[in-house]
């Protein structure tokens, strides 16, 4: 899945070159790219026909498309969508799912073209917030970090699955949990309930600096289907503290990086930076 750095990428490019845009003719080429559509893909090509971009929005991992008074356009990159845009007739994949026809705000006829090689990616068009239930995310310029530590802090479970509950805060995925778990030196199974709020916050500010970071750098990826929205490989170079490094030394420390299973998903993490108590 792309991590909320990827995520912002996708929608900076996008912006840069749809926003103001409108949608002229839309073709779905695969059915399960509009799974979840009331109406399917003759909703999907109808509802976009003629509406513009108004915005382009992020929550979390959340993309979509504000279609200016027409509803949003939900997009789902899943593990290998992308949103490639060129030319009409210039991207050429197998894996071509649904393909759009904008004309910008300066009058250029542009393609978008959603490329999915494993379908798990899809299209949703819908008519209020289209996440509803997302939490606001630390890049968020209206994230309330006093009350995201105190709500973090309501919740009896280990920190490391609360940073990865969207509707408490959003974006944290598994890679930047780990990461700032380790910058703060809060061990993954500390339970969210027994912080203090002072170290809640050092976590969260933590994710968003990781985060910041990955982006300055371009988006960290460890997918290589993963493409931003002009095509080019969205990778940047792997300077992670914790995630993937186990049995290698800490960066702070020393010692030896472990690994443990918390709801299902690996968590690394230093032994004698992150103590549990
Ligand atoms: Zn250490």
């Amino acid at each position: 899945m792309p991590e909320l750095p990827e995520v912002e990428v996708v929608r900076r490019g996008l912006a840069e070159h749809i926003l103001g845009a409108e949608f002229e003719h839309t073709e779905v080429l695969h059915p399960r790219a509009v799974r979840g559509q009331d109406g399917g893909a003759a909703a999907v090509v109808a509802g976009l026909s003629g509406a513009r971009v108004g915005g382009v929005c992020r929550r979390g991992k959340y993309l979509w498309l504000d279609l200016a008074g027409r509803g949003n356009l939900l997009v789902h990159l899943g593990m290998s969508g992308q949103m490639l845009l060129g030319e009409p007739g210039q991207v050429v994949s197998p894996h071509v799912r649904i393909r759009s026809r904008l004309m910008t705000a300066r009058e250029e006829p542009l393609e978008l073209t959603f490329v999915d090689q494993r379908t798990f990616g899809r299209w949703e068009l819908t008519a209020a917030d289209p996440v509803p239930h997302i939490a606001l995310d630390p890049m968020d310029p209206a994230f309330d970090p006093v009350e995201t530590a105190r709500s973090v802090r309501r919740r009896r479970s280990e920190i490391k699955r609360v940073l990865l509950d969207q509707t408490v805060v959003s974006g944290i995925g598994n890679i930047y949990a780990d990461e700032a778990l380790w910058a703060a030196g809060v061990h993954p199974r500390k339970r969210a309930s027994a912080m203090r709020q002072q170290d809640v916050l050092r976590v969260l500010d933590a994710a968003r600096q990781v985060m910041a970071r990955a982006l300055e750098a371009g988006g960290t990826s460890f997918d290589e289907l993963y493409v931003n929205v002009n095509g080019a490989s969205g990778y940047f170079s792997r300077s992670l503290n914790a995630y993937g490094r186990t049995g290698e030394p800490c960066h702070r420390c020393g010692t030896p990086l472990q690994r443990l299973v918390i709801g299902g998903r690996s968590s690394h993490f230093c032994p004698r930076c992150q103590r549990k108590r």
